[in-house]
């Protein structure tokens, strides 16, 4: 149905504001966020299928778990990790120093490596500045000449706190897989602890984490850092470098200064003394992800200060920010929009990487969180999906025009609920009104309109289903009384037009109710409409939808389909009734009546399929069938000797369709008939509307020998002397008149000056619907020329009606 009254606007120019009546009265721009909310208020439209929303979820979720289970997003984790560094800062404990082999300690001392002296002079130095621990980031693992080793390793025998010399694993020159293990010369050991100091950049190239300790040698060794820090852990486990301690805070000396006592008093004492390269050209340089490309040394003092500082976090592992995700969901899950989905998701990443940060920074361990975050896009990129889906659902139910839901929208609703009922509103004068007006007229209307509908649509959304056309649906516990209050409130409404400006509207609504009863949705629409068009024709303010009346167009229609075939077969034929010429007391033709015997629906009156054809402008087909027939047994019966006119109706609109005037004239001529043996009855109304062309044509249906007669003559509002003018031979005075006439003493007198004054005017007269004697009789008293009724003969088949003529001829005969 709604695509059958789908029309475009007069005003090509669409009407531009989307306005929605929302439930208990308030209005608003639609946006499409808010249509949906809308539609799915007051519609119960779910545009967003929850089921879609679970597999996403679920797929979401598959995802999260198969990265989570399969690791190997370490890099991106870590990355995701210095990202959160960045937001935390920590300076150094100021516990240990680091002492740089610098540049300028490179130029002090010329050679490298240093003689062993040179450190063995550190360390005194060291010593003498009550340094509480050396740690040496310094390779001891060749000898050099005895004397400076000797001279070393008696300055670490008499260095009062403790010392810590490297050992460092390297693989084997001839098998790369097995590891050598360099310790200081043996004239140091015993004399140190020894700490090892591999550390491992990953595999992008960062250094991130240190170890507590490694196995070299078969020998545990606890790390560098370790050692410093004082802070033993399993070996073989590692702990991440806190990005957040700046190196830059990390007291330095350089070791020249030392040696060369330029160290303020008590600036060492108690501390740890890292010593180390940092000179560039001494290489052994890391880069780090916060802190750029920095020398090894500070890499370890780092990992020292991390352990120092209890700055360490301990892997989650991903779980808890799944957890997180998952909790998240569950709101997703709920929530109405794709708007609101988005945002929460938004929220969600974020939330997930918060939780990490502070959990971080609290020192209360680390979680992974990019299986969290994979899930977050998955199901996002489900959710933009979703929103897409949503959004072409959405314009498939949205009327562009007006930006209310659609017939189809409002379909759906009915389905849903099946007591539900519908009311159509249409508006008499729309088109024309809305063709006149610019496109801001045209919004502004709209707007007027909506502004209306809200006030009496009682918590109903209104539906546009074609323009000017607008329907929302009933509440199946409404009695009609209270449809039809709320359909005259709205009315009401309606008497004020809608000002535009300095512009006054007056629109004029047609309402077309349809109750549910065991309607389905489609048809509960199409009947309100058809109503709400009913009652535009009709002048009416409302219609309401009956069964028995949508039988009768039903039937209507099934008539009309019908009848091409109902002429070929022969199952529509003529009746002839018998008219009675009173002067000369004999039958002498009759009227041709249309009959069908519908094969389903038995005989259809004519009073049902006249009008009706007529409506369709199908009247041609029949009338020509009625005429031939006519002709053909005007002829039959002349050649069996029997001289008898016939009378044939002929629709009023048919005078004016020229090509079928021709086809009479034509056919009149061809039949060369005797002159008056064929009369056309046209009706009272037709005459009336005296157009030239019906004029001209009874003129020349007169020219060639028909006769013309004014049916139902009486029922109309023309007089006799209007008639004159009219090109017509006799009127026949309708059964209304003629029936009662014998116990009405007014419509004898009608009737009676009615004959005089046609008389005076030169036309024949007959009267029809002469049903018993005593009419008869008073016909004949008031010098009526022809009765025709069922006292004179019922309208019956032609066998019938030739048996009656001979039947009367015998009998006059004999009377003669
Ligand atoms: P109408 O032209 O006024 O035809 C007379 C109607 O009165 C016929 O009804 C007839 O059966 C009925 N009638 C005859 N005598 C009496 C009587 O004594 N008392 C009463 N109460 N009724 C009587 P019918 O056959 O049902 O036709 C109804 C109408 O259908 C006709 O009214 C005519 O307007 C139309 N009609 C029938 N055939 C044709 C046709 O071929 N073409 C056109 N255009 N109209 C037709
Ligand atoms: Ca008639
Ligand atoms: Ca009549």
């Amino acid at each position: 149905m709604c695509s059958a009254i789908r029309a475009s606007f007069a005003d090509p120019h669409p009407i531009q504001p989307l306005l929605a009546v929302l439930p208990y009265g308030s209005r608003f721009p639609c946006t499409e966020d808010k249509l949906i909310m809308v539609a799915t208020k007051s519609a119960s439209l779910e545009l967003s299928e929850s089921w879609l929303r679970v597999t996403v979820l679920g797929i979401a979720l598959i995802i999260g778990a198969f990265l989570a289970l399969q690791g190997g997003t370490s890099l991106l984790e870590e990355s995701m990790r210095n990202v959160r560094d960045g937001f935390r800062t920590a300076p150094a404990s100021g516990e240990i120093i680091v002492a740089e082999i610098d540049a300028r300690s490179l130029r002090t001392f010329q050679s490298w490596p240093w003689p062993r002296s040179l450190h063995a002079q550190l360390l005194d130095r060291l010593d003498a500045a009550a340094v509480t621990n050396v740690t040496f980031d310094v390779d001891f693992s060749s000898p050099s000449n005895t004397k400076d080793d000797n001279r070393m390793a008696s300055a670490l025998a008499a260095f009062g706190g403790t010392v810590v010399l490297p050992t460092f694993q390297q693989a084997s020159a001839t098998d790369s897989n097995e590891k050598l293990e360099n310790l200081p010369v043996k004239a140091f050991q015993g004399k140190a602890f020894l700490g090892s100091v591999n550390v491992l950049p990953d595999p992008d190239g960062m250094m991130r984490h240190y170890s507590y300790g490694v196995v070299t040698g078969n020998v545990p060794r606890p790390s560098l850092a370790a050692l410093m820090a004082a802070k033993p852990g399993r070996v073989g486990s590692e702990f991440r470098i806190d990005d957040a301690i700046d190196p830059l805070t990390i007291p330095r000396v350089s070791v020249a200064d030392v040696i060369n006592g330029k160290i303020a008093r008590g600036e060492l004492a108690g501390k740890t003394v890292l010593v180390g390269a940092t000179a560039i050209e001494m290489g052994d340089r890391y880069a780090t992800p916060r802190h750029g490309v920095i020398p090894g040394v500070f890499i370890q003092a780092l990992g020292a200060e991390t352990l120092l500082q209890d700055r360490i976090n301990v892997p989650l592992g991903p779980w808890p920010a799944i957890a997180l995700f998952l909790l998240m969901s569950l709101i997703i899950m709920k929530s109405k929009t794709s708007t609101y989905r988005s945002g929460i998701l938004a929220a969600t990443a974020i939330a997930i990487f918060a939780l990490a940060f502070v959990l971080e920074a609290n020192f209360l361990g680390s979680p992974e969180i990019v299986p969290a975050l994979a899930a977050c896009l998955a199901f996002g990129a489900g959710i933009i999906l979703d929103g897409v889906n949503a959004r072409i659902r959405q314009s498939q139910i949205i009327d562009a025009q007006t930006g209310l839901m659609n017939s189809r929208a409002l379909e759906t609703v009915l389905a849903r609920d099946r007591a539900a009922g519908v009311i159509v509103l249409s508006f008499r004068n729309f088109q024309e009104t809305v063709s006149v007006l610019d496109s801001t007229g045209q919004a502004q209307l709209l707007d007027g309109l909506l502004e209306r509908l809200q006030l009496a649509s009682f918590g109903s959304a209104a539906h546009a289903l074609q323009p000017g056309v607008f329907a929302w649906s009933t509440h199946g516990s409404a009695s009609l009384t209270e449809t039809l209050g709320q359909v005259e409130a709205l009315g009401a409404l309606f008497v004020s037009p809608v000002r535009l400006g300095s512009r006054a509207i007056l629109l004029t609504p047609a309402f077309g109710i349809a109750e549910r009863q065991a309607l389905s949705s489609a048809r509960v629409l199409s009947a309100a409409a058809l109503r709400a068009k009913g009652a535009l024709e009709n002048g009416q303010r409302w219609s309401v939808h009956s069964e028995a009346a949508a039988n009768a167009s039903d039937r209507a229609i099934q008539l009309l389909a019908d009848l091409e075939t109902a002429l070929a077969d022969g199952q529509v034929w003529l009746a002839y009734q018998p008219k009675w010429a009173i002067d000369e007391q004999r039958l002498f033709g009759a009227e041709a009546l249309i009959r069908w015997r519908h094969p389903l629906l038995g005989p259809i009156a004519p009073d049902e399929l006249i009008p009706l054809l007529e409506k369709e402008g199908r009247m041609s087909q029949l009338t020509e069938m009625v005429l031939d027939q006519a002709i053909a047994d005007m002829k039959t019966w002349a050649s069996d000797g029997h001289d008898l006119g016939v009378a044939i109706n002929i629709s009023a609109p048919l005078l004016c369709d020229e090509p079928f005037v021709q086809m009479m004239l034509a056919r009149v001529q061809d039949a060369k008939l005797p002159s008056g043996y064929l009369t056309l009855e046209v009706t009272e109304s037709a005459a009336i509307t005296n157009s030239e062309q019906v004029v001209k044509a009874l003129e020349a249906l007169q020219g060639v020998g028909a006769r013309v007669s004014i049916d139902d003559y009486g029922t109309g509002q023309s007089t006799l002397t209007y008639l004159k003018s009219f090109p017509a031979n006799e009127i026949k005075i309708d059964k209304s008149f003629i029936s009662r006439m014998v116990d009405s003493p007014g419509d004898q007198v009608l009737v009676r000056s009615t004959i005089a004054m046609a008389h005076d005017l030169g036309f024949k007269v007959v009267a029809e619907g002469v049903e018993d004697a005593a009419c008869l009789a008073k016909l004949v008293e008031f010098g009526c020329d022809v009765a025709q009724g069922w006292h004179i003969g019922k309208p019956v088949p032609k066998a019938e009606f030739i048996a009656r003529i001979e039947e009367a001829l015998v009998s006059s005969r004999q009377a003669a």
